[in-house]
């Protein structure tokens, strides 16, 4: 083995002193969380472990493909605590911090069991895990999955080399975000060279929008607000919404990244208020100014182009909370409105999640 840091180490060996393992991720799963948990689970499969996978909500139908190798379990207060007492370590993935695991999380706190976390958020709360694999500049935490596994002398088969490129091709939507580096280039060639069909793969997982999610985004983007001299857009939905259409918090997924596309617009920010009082704020950047500052102090974090919290109150607060925070980092950084700067680099972390 060739681990080329000390945290990558000390993974190597928590895998080595352990024989059954359940693995998590966060709430809303996405490609790169579930991607990563399949690889993983397959290569500590191949290794003669015992892996079972829980996360706290259902896997959307854009990923349920990945499912047919590795079962992916959906929380339920019985069989997540029969998982914990039954495995020796639990790995945390592509989860920035605790109570981001969702239902499971104040169970750690009865079930004293190791936790090795693999993350790649700028937002990273250090302190939850035992081990803990932080790496910012990975595209996705499936890269940092990939590098393990390479290191370790784990063999690539096309399964797993598939669930590894899923993660890599969400997290950089699909090589266009500013995390698309030559390191995610390279990992997406040699996963290719495993007998992959890039074409059958980004057709299975962007080809489940549902006719009632396409009317509830029509209805959210035809009522689009320009605010600060047209450099952000803001988007809310309202409970009535994602009831009518038949919706969950997990289908506003593409949605604030549509926006992004108009000439001069530098930050979208969605209010989604799933249920009433409880508003999820996703917010994004068109590359000038930083987000995951504004989220973390709401209590949440994520990327610097691509970052999110819940906030507890009506979208009116959540607005009174988020704009003038906004209005804020604007100043700070004065532009004419759809004037590039040459001069600024592209910090990682567009829309990874
Ligand atoms: P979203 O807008 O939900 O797609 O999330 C964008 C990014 O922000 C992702 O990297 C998420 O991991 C992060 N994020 C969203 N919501 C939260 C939250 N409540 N706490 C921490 N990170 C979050
Ligand atoms: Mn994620
Ligand atoms: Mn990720």
């Amino acid at each position: 083995m060739n681990a080329s840091t000390p945290e990558r180490r000390a993974f190597h060996e928590f895998v080595e002193r352990h024989r059954s393992f359940l693995l998590t991720s966060h709430v809303n799963p996405d490609g790169d969380s579930l991607g990563s948990e399949v690889a993983l689970a397959l290569w500590l499969r191949a290794r003669g472990k015992d892996v079972r996978v829980i996360n706290d909500s259902a896997v959307p139908s854009a990923f349920t493909f990945l499912a047919r190798h590795v079962p992916l379990e959906v929380f339920d207060p019985e069989l997540a605590e029969q998982l914990l007492e039954a495995a020796e370590a639990l790995i945390v993935l592509d989860v920035s911090n605790r109570q981001r695991i969702g239902r499971l999380a104040p169970l750690l706190d009865r079930h004293l069991v190791p936790i090795a976390v693999i993350d790649h958020h700028a937002s990273h709360t250090r302190g939850f895990g035992q081990v803990s694999v932080i790496e910012p500049e990975a595209s996705a935490t499936g890269e940092i999955v990939y590098d393990l596994i390479r290191e370790s002398g784990g063999t690539l088969d096309p399964a797993l080399a598939e669930a590894l490129y899923v993660a890599l091709m969400t997290d950089t939507g699909s090589f266009r975000y500013s995390n698309t580096d030559s390191p995610a280039h390279r990992m997406a060639a040699d996963l290719l060279s495993h007998g992959l069909d890039p074409e059958r793969l980004h057709a299975q997982v962007h080809s489940h929008a549902s006719a009632a999610r396409m009317r509830f985004f029509g209805e959210v983007l035809a009522a689009l607000e320009l605010v600060e001299d047209d450099r952000v857009v803001v988007l809310e939905a309202s409970p009535e919404q994602f009831q009518r259409h038949g919706l969950t918090g997990s289908d506003t997924e593409t949605l604030v990244d549509m926006p992004r596309t108009i000439a001069g617009v530098e930050a979208v920010v969605l209010f989604s208020e799933v249920e009433p009082g409880k508003v999820k704020v996703s917010l994004r950047s068109t590359g000038r100014i930083v987000l995951d500052g504004l989220a973390a102090a709401l209590g949440g974090g994520g990327h610097p182009h691509a970052a999110g919290a819940t906030v507890h109150g009506t979208r009116a607060e959540a607005r009174a909370r988020v704009m003038p925070e906004l209005h804020r980092l604007l100043a700070a950084d004065p532009v004419s409105p759809g004037v590039p700067d040459p001069a600024s680099p592209g910090a990682p972390g567009d829309a990874r999640s």
